[in-house]
């Protein structure tokens, strides 16, 4: 990456501005741009990746379809690549959520390379909260349906990243075993009430 920050540090103050009402779906509510961070940093970090319009991108994914952020806005202050990108990682909000769910398995094949990378970071740090974090009041068996579709987009744009990848598949395989021991743990307490 070129030794200037100028355009990353854009897209940080862009995204904590858009999401600046959000928060995550995890109990502590924390605040959504910690999730952007968190995808550029996983990028960068476990995938290597010291590609700046990648990063850009990263922390910006979630702004069109979650916030009220044009993509006219986005093209304007980063150009046509980086909102690409973004257009790529964002669902069409029109159709019914079952509907959106099929259509990431459905498109993952066909991502870009870029957005290949974004959509690996952005689903390690998705299942490895739907273990460690999860939403409020979600079952265990709609954290495991989670995991299971993760695991199908995933599935479709492998080839892209071994470092990546790999991280992946260990986070599932974490996300799994806790699963599997909070069962475990449930399974026990009548017992140990009794
Ligand atoms: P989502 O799949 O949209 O919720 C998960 C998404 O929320 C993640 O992909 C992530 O997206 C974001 N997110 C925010 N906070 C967290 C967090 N702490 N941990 C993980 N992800 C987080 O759930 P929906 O409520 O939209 O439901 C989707 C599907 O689930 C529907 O198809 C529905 O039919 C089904 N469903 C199943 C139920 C069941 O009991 N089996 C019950 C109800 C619905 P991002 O990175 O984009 O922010
Ligand atoms: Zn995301």
């Amino acid at each position: 990456m070129k030794n200037d920050l100028t355009l990353v540090l854009k897209a940080l103050n862009f995204s904590a501005g858009k999401h600046r009402h959000q928060r995550r779906k995890n109990t502590a509510a924390s605040p959504y741009i910690n999730h952007p961070i968190e995808v550029a940093c996983i990028l960068w970090t476990i995938g290597g990746i010291a590609d700046e319009t990648a990063i850009i991108a990263a922390l910006l994914h979630d702004t069109i379809e979650d916030t009220d952020a044009t993509p006219e806005e986005i093209g304007a202050a980063f150009g046509a690549e980086v909102l690409g990108l973004v257009l790529e990682m964002s669902d069409n909000k029109r159709l019914p959520k079952q509907e959106r769910k099929r259509e990431q398995i459905v498109h993952s094949p066909h991502l870009s390379p870029r957005a290949k990378l974004i959509k690996l970071a952005d689903k390690i740090c998705n299942v490895r909260d739907i273990a460690f974090d999860p939403p409020d009041r979600w079952s265990r068996e709609r954290r495991i349906e989670y995991l299971a579709w993760a695991e199908a987009v995933i599935a479709g744009l492998r080839g892209v990243n071994a470092g990546l990848e790999k991280h992946f598949d260990d986070t599932l395989a974490l996300a799994r075993k806790k699963l599997a021991e909070e069962e475990n743990e449930a399974a026990l307490q009548p017992e140990e009430k009794s």
